[in-house]
């Protein structure tokens, strides 16, 4: 199984600390953003702490291929008035990644803030063919699967679909479930196999390259987004460990993004290790807290 959560990069430790701090969860894959995902400061990758950072995922039995960057949320190609600047920021991103040896990058489809389904569906189409069109990086785009909330698109099997399918470059573009978005989008995940059943049919199962596993907050069809520590939301512990061990996804990266305890503790060694034990701790949260 491959498992691993959101983790830090900083200008400072770069991918040498986001290493480390995954090891510490006991994680095999990882996910983090390049800088702060509400802002476009980003630091030149050190290439001496990057050598550092693969040896020392060598040692540990991570394969870098199943490490992920998350683009900032930024990025809307939606937006009109942002559309240039999203596209460039995100040719940055995936030359960025490209530098660092990353092969996947998870983007939020977008909002279309009043624009409607269609024309903002057709945004996002023209951002990533001008994206994909002048880059040639071994970079895949993840479609994330997002919740509905506000104006967001990629909402359902359909839409990602139609974006995929006017994508020329369609190799380096893919999916990347969120269970949490999901759950709030409308899909019922006790019926998962159905979902990627439909998946498989429309899409296809080869084009998933990351899953975010969270519990969510809110009920079915919610459009909130909101993310739950796992067995302690509407989604529940049986529903997510299932996901996490279908067979189907074997070889797909699953990643947290639950919250920290108390907004301070990081919930990830323990919440990979019951998944791991595939038994729910329901005393889990106020562990961490002891333990922290
Ligand atoms: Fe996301
Ligand atoms: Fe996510
Ligand atoms: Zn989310």
């Amino acid at each position: 199984m491959l498992i691993g959560s959101h983790v830090s990069f900083n200008k400072n430790s770069q991918l040498l600390g986001s290493v480390e701090e995954a090891l510490k969860y006991g994680a095999n894959a990882f996910m983090f953003y390049t800088g702060a995902p509400q802002n476009t400061n980003r630091c030149i990758i050190d290439k001496n702490n990057m050598n550092k950072a693969i040896i020392l995922m060598n040692k540990n039995y991570i394969d870098y291929s199943n490490v992920v960057v998350h683009a900032p949320y930024i990025i809307n190609l939606c937006n009109e008035n942002n559309f240039s600047f999203s596209v460039k920021f995100l040719k940055e991103e995936l030359k960025r990644c490209n530098i660092l040896g990353i092969k996947k990058l998870v983007l939020h489809p977008g909002s279309h803030i009043g624009l409607g389904e269609n024309i903002g569906l057709n945004y996002i189409i023209k951002g990533l063919n001008e994206v994909l069109d002048n880059t040639n990086y071994d970079v895949t785009i993840l479609l994330e699967t997002m919740s509905g909330k506000g104006t967001e698109l990629g909402t359902s099997i359909n839409q990602l679909k139609y974006i995929i399918d006017n994508i020329h470059d369609n190799k380096h573009i893919g999916v990347c479930l969120d269970t949490c978005h999901l759950n709030d989008s409308g899909i019922n995940l006790e019926y998962f196999d159905d979902y990627l059943e439909e998946f498989d049919k429309l899409i296809g199962i080869n084009k998933i390259g990351c899953i975010h596993i969270n519990d969510s907050k809110n009920s079915i069809n919610s459009h909130k987004d909101r993310h739950e520590n796992i067995g302690f939301g509407t989604i529940g512990f049986n529903t997510l460990i299932k996901i996490i061990y279908n067979k189907k996804l074997e070889n797909i990266p699953k990643i947290l993004e639950t919250p920290y305890v108390d907004k301070l503790y990081p919930p990830y060694k323990y919440e990979i290790e019951m998944i791991r034990n595939k038994k729910f701790n329901n005393n889990l949260l106020d562990e961490i807290k002891k333990h922290s």
